[in-house]
């Protein structure tokens, strides 16, 4: 945990579900949660086999393309449209988060997210901080659901209730990075270390190095991320 400073997370960083959960100071059991964090939500995203409509990156690489979550406790909730309220009339996550983006197409301030994505059972990976720029109803083939696009946040924060790190310029895709961890076989390519891993550019990006070949993506343990980052800047 000591490698986790005051910043937070940076984008990469590999964490378990409970270095997650102290991170964010509260247990995190379900994908969205609005309003979460201090001045943010979070969402969690994860590999859903066979899923119909999975999360996805968009082609650009800059922005993810998160589907919303089906009616709790729904008999037929995979045939029946995604509720944006509950039968009370409240809103649900996907309502909240359906609002927030419209009143960012309103106001131009975007909703900020932080976003974890599970690679493996208990192997989490920090996305980074995303603004929420658009929701929307899709078509899955059954039944409409929400997918909201979360795009990489290239501002800087001053704000001190909101601890940030530089962000990636392009997102490594899921497979990417599950294809990275098994090839590494989840230890630093260096050191062999276990803990504190990162998922490291090998060419950085803003060096013209590719984020969707796995050659060019390495997992490091934190002390050698720093030391080939210092190296290269
Ligand atoms: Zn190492």
């Amino acid at each position: 945990m000591s490698r986790i400073n005051s910043a937070g997370p940076r984008p990469g960083d590999v964490l378990s579900h409970a270095e997650m959960c102290m991170v964010e100071g509260k247990m995190l059991q379900q994908g969205m949660n609005f309003g979460a964090g201090k001045g943010y939500s979070i969402v969690l995203m994860s590999q859903r086999k066979g899923a119909p409509y999975p999360d996805r990156l968009a082609a650009d690489g800059t922005a993810l393309l998160y589907v919303g979550h089906d009616a709790y406790g729904h008999p037929h909730k995979g045939t029946v449209d995604q509720p944006l309220a509950t039968l009370f009339g409240t809103l649900t996550q996907n309502g909240l988060f359906f609002q927030a983006a419209e009143s960012y197409r309103q106001s131009g301030i975007p909703h900020l997210v932080r976003v974890y994505e599970k690679i493996r059972a208990g192997v989490w990976v920090f996305n980074g901080l995303f603004e929420l720029t658009d929701a929307s109803m899709e078509s899955d083939g059954k039944r409409r659901v929400c997918v909201f696009e979360l795009r990489i946040t290239s501002r800087s924060f001053d704000d001190a209730t909101l601890p940030t790190q530089p962000q990636p310029s392009r997102l490594i895709p899921s497979e990417v990075k599950v294809k990275v961890f098994r090839r590494d076989h989840g230890k630093c390519r260096r050191c062999g270390a276990t803990t504190d891993l990162h998922f490291d550019h090998i060419l950085p990006y803003s060096k013209g190095g590719s984020s969707t070949n796995p050659d060019n993506i390495q997992l490091l343990c934190q002390r050698h991320n720093l030391e080939k980052r210092d190296r290269i800047e």
